[in-house]
Formats: C-alpha cells, structure tokens, sequence
C-alpha cells in the first residue's frame, strides 16, 4: 500500500471526521503544497509569519509577500469555504457515476445551481494531469458520433461518420495482457486522417502497437504499429471490446448523470469521464490525486470556464 492510500479518507464517516474545519482543510492544502515546509513562490525564502487578519495566509520574511495556501490553485479568491471545496473534491473523486452539478447543490445545501455548477467545472479542471505518461504497449482506437443537445432540442443520435453538425469523439484504451488500463477521449474535428492522426500521436507513445477497425484514417501513422481488424460482419464489441465500451459507457454517462451533455465544455466532461474511469480501482486515492494536481493548476476564470467549444 502506498503513502497516499494510507492517509486518505475511505469512507464519508473518516472524511467528514478528517475534513471538519476550515483549519483541518487548510492544514491538509498547506501539507500538499509545501511538503517540505513554506517556500514563498515570489523569492524563494522559507521564513514566513501566519497572518492573523487574513484567513490562512503567510508572508514572507524577506519579501513581504503575501500568499495564501489557496493562491494560485483552483480554490483561489473563492467564496466558499474549503470544507465545500474538500466535500465536492470527494463527492466527485468517488462517486463511481460522477455527481451533477444539481446533485451537487443538494447534497451540500449550496444556495446557487451556478454555484455548484462553477465548482463542478474548477474541479474538472483539475483532473488532466499534465505530466500523465502517453498510452503504450497494445492500444485499442476508435471513433464516434457522440449525442448532445442544445437549448430545448431532444437527444440527436446522427447516423453515419459525416461531421456536419454533430460532435465527434476519438478514444484510446491500453489494453495489458486482455485487460483494461489507462484510456484517453479527445473531442475531433472529423473523422479524416488530420484529426485521427493528431489524437493518436497525442495520446500514445512511439512504438505502440495499436488496434483498429479498418477505418483507413488509421493508416501510415509515424512511429505507430498498425494492427487494423476488418470489422465487416463482426460487432465492434468484438473486435475492439475495450474502446467499444469505454464509448458506450461514456454516452450511457453522458444521458444520465449529466441529462445530456452540451458542446460547450464537451473536452472537460471527456476528461472527468477518464480520470474516473483511470482511477476506478483507486476511487479514493483519486479525491487526494484531485486535491493535489488542483493544488498545483492555474485558477481558471469565469470567462474561461464558459467559453464556447468551436
Ligand atoms: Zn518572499
């Protein structure tokens, strides 16, 4: 067992009696930051006072700097207190479906859905690990047509690998020894060689052994063994089960949890649906893996989070 499976909360009972006050939350963010000990992010001194006036705030004593444990992180100038910030990390983290922003609300009595809904999307943020490792080994790849709505309109499930008007989504399973490992998912522009290409080479290492369908976008890819599978008459679960299910368990997702999912944002959700589906045997090291890569992504501001996907 590792450190980090040790100190992690396994239940809601030890979360709830872990994560009770604002300090136990603070104590916790300041541990992941700074490890060994306070380093001011402006001069790299280590000496530093607890302010009393500001919540959890440290200045520096040799440049004066003030930083507090949530600069910086997706917590930055929030209003909310840590131990709601700390609740919906594991909320999220653990609950093997996800939880809605809805959900979310109601679960923690937050007063806004907007509330819970900019949470929900500071979280997902955070769950792209930037130094993750490329897939290798045997990877499975395929494609869809991924439904979604838009305002009013019911559910379109398009026919057919035409991109007109429809969202398209690439994904990638390692496959060891008959057995999942990591996946990734991309949204893509079209199905054509740019796009297929471009998710490939972004998701796998050099070398890797990679199986498809034989959609001829897949061929003559660098560095990339080729392995296509004439599907034909064979389902697809059969010549590419971990992709096949990796896609229909996304757009199962994607119908429920989220009532649908809507372009904007699209890349999160795919995102939110890896980091659970990455960390599924490890739900509760995933809330101390969310904490910790949040401790260390850039706040990311309003305009950003509602920006429209092109
Ligand atoms: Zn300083």
């Amino acid at each position: 067992m590792s450190g980090s499976e040790v100190r992690f909360p396994k239940s809601l009972i030890e979360f709830q009696g872990r994560f009770a006050s604002e300090s136990a939350c603070a104590a916790y963010l300041f541990e992941r930051r700074w490890p060994e000990g306070f380093v001011c992010p402006g001069c790299g001194d280590g000496r530093a006072w607890l302010l009393k006036t500001k919540a959890f705030t440290y200045e520096c004593a040799a440049c004066g700097r003030q930083t507090s444990v949530t600069a910086g992180t997706i917590m930055h100038a929030s209003k909310l207190p840590l131990t709601t910030w700390f609740w919906a990390a594991f909320l999220m983290a653990t609950h093997s479906n996800g939880i809605s922003a809805l959900q979310l609300q109601s679960q923690l009595g937050l007063g806004s859905y907007r509330t819970a809904w900019m949470l929900c999307a500071k979280l997902r943020r955070a769950m792209v690990n930037p130094e993750r490792e490329p897939l290798s080994g045997v990877v499975e790849a395929d494609e869809t047509i991924f439904p979604f709505r838009t305002k009013g309109d019911p559910i379109v499930v398009p026919a057919g690998r035409s991109s007109v008007g429809k969202m398209l989504v690439a994904g990638a399973v390692e496959v060891d020894g008959g057995t999942p490992r990591r996946a990734r998912l991309k949204v893509i522009e079209g199905f054509g060689k740019h796009d297929i290409h471009a998710f490939v080479l972004g998701a796998v290492a050099p070398n890797t052994r990679l199986v498809t369908d034989d959609w001829p976008s897949y061929n003559g890819i660098p560095d990339i063994k080729h392995k296509a599978i004439t599907v034909g008459p064979m389902a697809a679960h059969i010549a590419l089960p971990w992709t096949h299910r990796l896609l229909s368990n996304l757009k199962r997702w994607g119908l429920g949890v989220s009532h649908g999912l809507r372009k904007t944002n699209l890349q999160h959700y795919l995102d939110e649906f890896v980091f659970r589906f990455n960390r599924r045997r490890t739900r509760h090291a995933a809330f101390d893996t969310l904490l910790a890569i949040g401790a260390r992504t850039a706040p990311a501001p309003y305009h950003l989070l509602i920006r429209k996907a092109t």
